[in-house]
Parts: structure tokens; sequence; C-alpha cells
């Protein structure tokens, strides 16, 4: 069933590009910037492999310079999801049964793709759709997607290699079926390689998918699509849709063959989203995969033995590249007392200091934020905090939208833990401190692990070892995935499997084997070699 499953190239992490001035990649993606930028693309749905346009057009634009125009989408009606649906279960057909090595063969080639001919375009994609710097381009939609398709190769083989033990005159097999049906990827705006996973891995496994992508993703994802087309994704594996999230929502969980659902996005779309499963649940043929991947409000915990500048460079960059808009960004902070007069000033230098702008200036650190609703809602809270007694702003509050959304990097100290920026997520680049007494360490961690509702990323920095013993064990459910002396972001797929519990999500850590495992349906055939012939066993023969 599983021929050559050792034979699969070994999977490995593709190496970060530096974009140094003067280096052939830096020039390869600024020639593509300018070129990318010189044409208005048309991005119609691609469903069964046709390029599909509704009659409503509309336009994209770079989040640092929203009058510009990058291209214009489709938005979808009910019917083009209808129609995306059946494209995908007419191409189950065929793609269902496809061996697992021409599978393979099909996402290797796509991460070579990237790896080469597409890197600077996917890069530029997503430096002027979502305002990336080049740097966090690369690890995302360079390194990250690549990763992802490499090494879930890889764990697609080692699932399939997990075999039942057979007995004398039996034979049992487990055939590692796709679901009956297909699957619905409903991606988020902040990474390209999250865009390009969630439909990418159940299609790998066998499956059928309609993927709906973030209205403010359009532009990369195009690209994406363009790249599993070339590299032999059969046309209808994968339908790209651009509907809103409820008219997607309400064809697709009413549809008797949806069976399965791999969402990245914020926490109340999700419990939406399941909640409609459930009042559905009778209505489907079989019982929907639920795979979410979904908010943070994720901590960095300074105990007094720590390195102040350890600590200060990783709340800069956790807190502060692509504009706190990442699942994991470091938004809250809790500093002991007796180091905070040195983190104050040194933090406050630093993030004064950062420059941001428009992305295709690469002494940038920082972009804008995505879109006004974001810049907005951001405005809001740092306006909110500018008043509130409890609350200082120690550095940032400034913003501006003339020309992009610009919100620069705001620091505040609130007197109270529970203060509404240490408990919600803001999303963007807003970061909470709250100094606690010293010596209050375990006191301190009771209330990093009862604050939120979220359990994605965190933190601890310390350099005494039984401090640090101490807190990983107290936060053993705090967060998903847990950092030691280092920033709570950049988890690297193959290295730090990503994914948080309690309200962030089902925890199935996207970059592993226990993400891919979701997407198969297994079947257990026994074979009996020599059947018996004879009803009655030897316990009933007479004594
Ligand atoms: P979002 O929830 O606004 O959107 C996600 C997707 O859902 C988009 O395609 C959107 O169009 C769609 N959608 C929005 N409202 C909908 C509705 N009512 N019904 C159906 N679909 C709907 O999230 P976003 O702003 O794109 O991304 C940011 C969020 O994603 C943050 O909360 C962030 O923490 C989370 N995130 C989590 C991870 C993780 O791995 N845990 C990774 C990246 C982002």
């Amino acid at each position: 069933m599983y021929k050559d499953l050792q034979s699969v190239p070994k999977a490995y992490n593709e190496p970060v590009k530096e974009y140094r001035p003067g280096s052939p990649e830096r020039i390869e993606l600024q020639a593509m910037l300018k070129q990318m930028k010189s044409e208005e693309v048309e991005i119609p749905m691609v469903i069964g492999g046709k390029r599909v346009k509704s009659d409503n057009r509309i336009a994209t634009h770079p989040p640092h310079d929203h009058g510009f125009v990058l291209g214009y989408y489709y938005k979808s009606e009910a019917s083009h999801v209808t129609m995306a649906i059946d494209a995908a279960l007419e191409a189950s057909k065929t793609w269902s049964k496809m061996p697992w090595d021409h599978r393979a063969a099909i996402f290797l080639k796509a991460a070579d793709l990237i790896a080469g001919p597409y890197r600077a375009k996917l890069n530029a994609a997503t430096m002027l759709g979502q305002s990336k710097t080049a740097f966090q381009a690369e690890i995302d939609s360079a390194c990250e997607i690549i990763d992802f398709l490499r090494f879930n190769v890889q764990y697609m083989t080692e699932i399939y290699s997990q075999q039942p033990a057979s007995d004398k005159g039996i034979w049992n097999r487990l055939e590692y079926r796709p679901l009956e049906g297909f699957v619905y990827a409903l991606t988020p705006f902040n990474f390209t390689a999250i865009a390009g996973n969630l439909p990418s891995a159940p299609a790998m496994m066998g499956n059928v998918v309609v993927w709906k992508c973030s209205n403010t993703q359009v532009y990369s994802a195009r690209i994406l699509m363009e790249i599993f087309e070339e590299a032999g994704v059969p046309d209808g594996v994968i339908n790209l849709i651009f509907p809103s999230g409820p008219v997607g929502g309400k064809v697709v969980m009413e549809h008797p063959d949806f069976a399965g659902f791999h969402f990245t996005g914020s926490t109340g779309v999700f419990q939406q989203i399941w909640k409609t499963i459930g009042t559905n649940i009778a209505k489907y043929k079989t019982y929907p995969r639920i795979v979410g991947e979904t908010g943070g409000k994720d901590f960095v915990v300074v105990h007094k033995s720590s390195n102040v500048d350890q600590v200060v460079t990783a709340l800069v960059r956790g807190a502060f590249e692509y504009q706190g808009q990442k699942c994991s960004a470091a938004s809250r902070a809790y500093i002991p007392d007796n180091l905070w007069p040195e983190i104050k000033d040194k933090l406050s230098d630093q993030v004064n200091g950062i420059t941001m702008g428009d992305i295709e200036d690469f002494t940038n650190f920082m972009g804008a934020v995505i879109d006004e609703a974001s810049f907005d809602k951001l405005a809001l809270f740092i306006d909110n905090a500018k008043k509130d007694n409890d609350a200082e702003i120690i550095v940032g509050g400034d913003y501006d939208k003339s020309k992009g959304y610009f919100i620069r990097p705001t620091v505040i100290v609130t007197t109270d833990p529970h203060y509404i920026t240490m408990e919600e997520e803001l999303f963007g680049p807003v970061l909470t401190i709250y100094v606690y007494e010293a010596e209050k360490w375990e006191e301190t961690l009771e209330l990093v692990d009862n604050t939120s509702i979220y359990a994605l990323t965190g933190a601890i920095f310390s350099n005494d070892r039984y401090a640090t013993e101490y807190a990983v064990e107290r936060l053993s459910q705090a967060a998903g995935n847990f950092y030691i002396n280092d920033k709570p972001t950049g988890a690297v797929v193959g290295q730090q499997p990503f994914g948080g519990a309690r309200a962030s999500g089902t925890n199935d850590k996207a970059g592993s084997y226990l993400n891919l495992i979701r997407w198969t349906s297994p079947r257990t055939i026994k074979e009996t070699l020599l059947p018996p012939t004879d009803y009655r066993y030897p316990f009933m023969q007479a004594d």
C-alpha cells in the first residue's frame, strides 16, 4: 500500500537569506517590488482550475500606502462557494486515489519553486500586500512555507509507516484514507505561510479543499495558487474563493459533505463557527474534523536574576516585529522592580529609535498595521490608556493614517495587572508592562497563569535555575509554546511545533505530524489467510 516510504528526501529548514546591501537577493527583491508596483493585477477566484470573476470587483492596497492600487479581486457570492465545493468533490474522485509518492512529489516541487524561481515574487507580494519588511517576508513567505511543505511530506510518510501488529495467519493493515468530503481552509492575513499551509496540508493527505483567504491577503494568496498549479496540484484539488466570512460559512457549514475545518484566525470567529458546526451536526455525512489555531495574549515574565540587555532585545523584537501582528507577539510583560529602572531606560531608548514606514525602504524595522479597522481599534486603546489613571504610556502613543495605517510602537505601564491591555488581544504594536515586587516570583506566576483566557506562547527570563524550574512547572498549561531566555515569537517548523490550548486553539501543532494526522480517516483492514471452516470452538468438545 505504501511502497518506498523510506525513500522520501529528508526535510531540512530553508536557510534564511539576509538581504544585506548589494546582495543578489536584495537586488532581485527590489527589482521585483518595482515591477509588481508597475502593474495592477486582476485576482479572479480559482475554481476547478478556471479563473472566475464576479460582478463585484474590489481594489486591494498596500497597508502602508492605502491610496495605491495593487490590483482587484472578485468577491464571491454563495453560488461561487457552491461551485468550489462541487469542483472539489469532483476532483476528489481521482485525487483521493493518487498514490502518496505522487502527492509528495507535487508538494516537494512547490517547496522548490518557492525556494527558487518564486522566492522574490512571493516575498514582494507579502511585503506589498501585508506590509512586511524584507526580513519578515523572508521568514514567512519563503522559509516557513517551504519548511511546512518539506516537513509535512516527511511527516506524512512517518504517519503512513505506523502500522498495526499482525498475528499468525492474519495480516493487519491501516489504510490512511483522506476524509470523506471536502475540507474548508479559512486563513488569516498575517502569515502567507499559514495561508499556504492550511489548504496544502489536507491536500497532501489526499483531501480536496475549498480555501477562503483573508481579504487582506489576496495579493499573495493568488501567487501561492499559481505555485500550487505549477507544481502539479490538479484542478479542483484546491479552490480559492473570496466570499465574506458569513457567506462562505453558511454554504460550507450546511453542506452534507463538509468533512473538515482548518482554521487560523481570531478566537471569536472560531468559536462562532464551532457553534454553527454543532448546530448543524446532524446534517453531515461524517463528523467534521475541527482544527483551529486562534488568538493569544503572550507573556514575558522576567525573574530578578535576568540579564537586562537580553530582556530588552526580546521585548523589542517580540512585541514589535511585524507591528505586533503575530499571534505569538509579546503583548504583556511582568518586570521585577529591581530591574525596572534599567529596563525602562533601555527599552524606551530602543523603542523611540525604531524606524517605521514604507517597507520598500529597507532601513525600516516596521511597516503599517493591516487595515483601517485594526488601526482605529488600536488608536482607541491607546487613547484610553492616555486617559486612564492606572495606565501610563512611557513611549509611543502616536498614530497617523493619512498615507498608511501607521501606529508608533507603544509601551504602556500599568499599576493594575488586570488592566484591559494586559488581558485582551490587541494584535498591534502595543506592549503592556506590569512591574512586580522582585521577591514575589510565585505570586506573579500565578497572576500570569490566571490573567488571560489564552495559552498560546509565553517566555520566562531567568538566570536562577530554581526559579526557572519552578516557572516551567507552574506555567505548564499557560502556553503551548514556552520559551526560556528567548522571545516568544519565531517558531521554526520541524523544531518548535506551533499551537496553544485554552482559548488559543485546538493545539494540533502546525508543522508536525499531529496536525497532519487530523486530515486522515484510517481504515483498518484485517485479512485472514486461512479462514476457519468450523463454527464450533474446542472448549465445546465433551469431556
Ligand atoms: P480573523 O479571525 O479576522 O480572520 C480569519 C479568517 O476568517 C479570514 O479569512 C476572515 O475573512 C474569516 N472571517 C472573519 N470573520 C468571519 C466570520 N464571521 N465568519 C466566517 N469567517 C470569517 O483573523 P485575522 O485578523 O485574519 O488574523 C488575526 C488573528 O489570527 C489573531 O487573533 C491571531 O492571534 C490569530 N492567529 C493565530 C495563529 C495561531 O497559530 N494561533 C496564527 C496566526 C494568527
